[in-house]
């Protein structure tokens, strides 16, 4: 990072120079370099011409005037650096020769430029009119090429330099040298002064350009995204209605066996129980589904709230954990409780945490199999109540562990079908738990199990009014476990 672009940082702090530098040099040099080359090979076609000229029509005219002698010198020379110039920038660009810096061009040919005006402005006996050649030189340089402040300054300043120290050997009259050092000085801050306008515009108009690029790959980027978007939409809603038919369905038959057994008289309490307990399983995964999609499009709407009360963590997160207990070791698993700690009043909504670690605990369910294990446990880490809900199931390939969270994104494996799901449930839970300006993460191994664990910030509300309300619990969590594991078969 040059000091040059730390400088131009501090002065223009609205010009992001850091972000672009090299880029924008590279750019420079290649636009100063392309405008050289264009130049030049006018330059040479010029001097081609002088040549001729000077060999034809001001031969016989050199003995008169010597000064055509030198013009002549001056015409081979400058037709010989071009051609220099020419070999060295050819083979630089086939790469061939890459010692040298790719500025060397242009600065090389400014300074050609600048001290040939010079040399030829000395050249005459009308120096005031060859001076104009030098001032037009420096001014069309300036405006010509993009050279940062510093550059301008050292280029112009010494050809300056010379040219004062040649016009005090070249005129005589002291009032003329005065002048021409005058109106020659005050050129160059002209040239200096246009130069860095320039300069500076030119930079401002690449970051902005730049800054319009990177918009529209943002834009392009926003889009894609719309894309796969409207794609999850389309998904869902062919997911949804499947997942609204299959209930209804399973309704319809079983209400259409019971009917018929009943015309039947065929009809016994075996039968009717399991049609009856068909019936009620897929009417709490229609009251799931429809809640859960209830309940995101109001915190979609943000029109969904928490009720925070002061109230016992631990033992709430152990009676939901204790009272699927049963249903849990029903299908061969066995379920762990344990707490570092015995009793912790925090601020949370019980029924919307019941509702997390029960979201939990069925997908560990879902996704372990018989003799497996599922451990609930309870700890505190930094100021956060850390409630961990780890089994040793089919685990979530690492690809997929942070988009699980997205709403309707399931792992797309061939998982034993020993459940259905919509892929709302974890993103729920994710918009819960953060309601509580808490966080979920989740690690997880394919093939070793998943491990969920919800931290809940250690903090107590002042104007908590309501306490846990302990009557009717376990119809309360009869009802609660029956809607939130309805996914799974029995
Ligand atoms: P679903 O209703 O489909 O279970 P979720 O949002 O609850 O939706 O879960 C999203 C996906 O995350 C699941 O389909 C499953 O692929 C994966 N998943 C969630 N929990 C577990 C777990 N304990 N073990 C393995 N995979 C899991």
């Amino acid at each position: 990072m040059s000091k040059l672009y730390k400088y131009l940082s501090l002065r223009y702090p609205h010009i992001d120079t850091n972000q672009y530098y090299d880029n924008f040099d590279s750019l420079r040099i290649s636009i100063n370099n392309d405008r050289c080359k264009r130049m030049v090979n006018i330059l040479l076609l010029l001097n081609i011409i002088f040549i001729i000229v000077d060999l034809t029509i001001y031969k016989s005219m050199r003995v008169k005037a010597p000064s055509y002698v030198y013009l002549y010198y001056s015409h081979i020379i400058i037709s010989l650096l071009i051609i220099l110039w020419l070999v060295l920038l050819n083979l630089q660009e086939n790469k061939r020769f890459t010692s040298l810096n790719p500025k060397f061009f242009y600065s090389s040919f400014l300074n050609l430029i600048l001290y040939w005006g010079v040399f030829m402005g000395l050249n005459n006996a009308y120096i005031s009119g060859q001076i104009t050649g030098y001032i037009v030189c420096v001014l069309a340089t300036s405006v010509y090429l993009y050279l940062k402040p510093v550059e301008a300054f050292l280029t112009y300043s010494s050809s300056l330099i010379i040219l004062i120290v040649s016009l005090v050997f070249t005129v005589n009259n002291e009032n003329l040298l005065y002048t021409h050092i005058i109106n020659a000085s005050i050129v160059v801050i002209l040239s200096y002064i246009i130069s860095k306008i320039n300069f500076l515009n030119f930079l401002k108009e690449f970051i902005h350009k730049k800054k319009i690029l990177q918009s529209k790959q943002e834009l392009e980027k926003i889009n894609v995204k719309l894309k796969e978007y409207e794609k999850l939409r389309t998904d869902f809603f062919a997911n949804i209605s499947h997942e609204l038919k299959t209930p209804i369905n399973v309704i319809f038959c079983a209400e259409q066996i019971i009917d018929f057994s009943l015309k039947q008289n065929q009809c016994n309490n075996d039968n009717l129980s399991k049609y009856l307990k068909m019936i009620k399983q897929n009417s709490y995964r229609l009251t799931r589904l429809i809640g859960n999609l209830i309940d995101i499009t109001k915190i979609d709407a943000l029109n969904f709230e928490v009720k925070l009360i002061n109230a016992d963590i631990i033992q709430v997160v152990e009676d939901i954990t204790m009272s699927v207990a049963a249903f849990v070791e029903d299908k061969g698993i066995s379920l762990v409780f344990d707490t570092e700690i015995e009793e912790k009043i925090i601020a949370f909504d019980p029924n919307q945490i019941e509702r997390v670690i029960l979201n939990l605990l069925s997908n560990a369910i879902k996704f372990t199999d018989k003799a497996g294990e599922i451990f609930v446990s309870i700890y505190l880490k930094d100021n956060n109540v850390c409630i961990s809900v780890k089994d040793t199931g089919i685990g979530i390939p690492n690809d997929m562990l942070n988009s699980i969270f997205d709403r309707f994104i399931q792992v797309d494996n061939a998982l034993p079908k020993n459940h259905e799901g919509s892929g709302i449930g974890l993103s729920l839970v994710k918009s819960l738990v953060e309601m509580h300006k808490g966080s979920i993460n989740v690690n997880s191994k394919l093939g070793e199990g998943s491990e969920f664990i919800v931290s809940l910030p250690d903090t107590i509300i002042s104007n908590s009014q309501q306490t846990l309300n302990s009557t009717n619990m376990e119809d309360d969590y009869i009802k609660k476990i029956n809607i939130e594991f309805s996914d799974i078969y029995q």
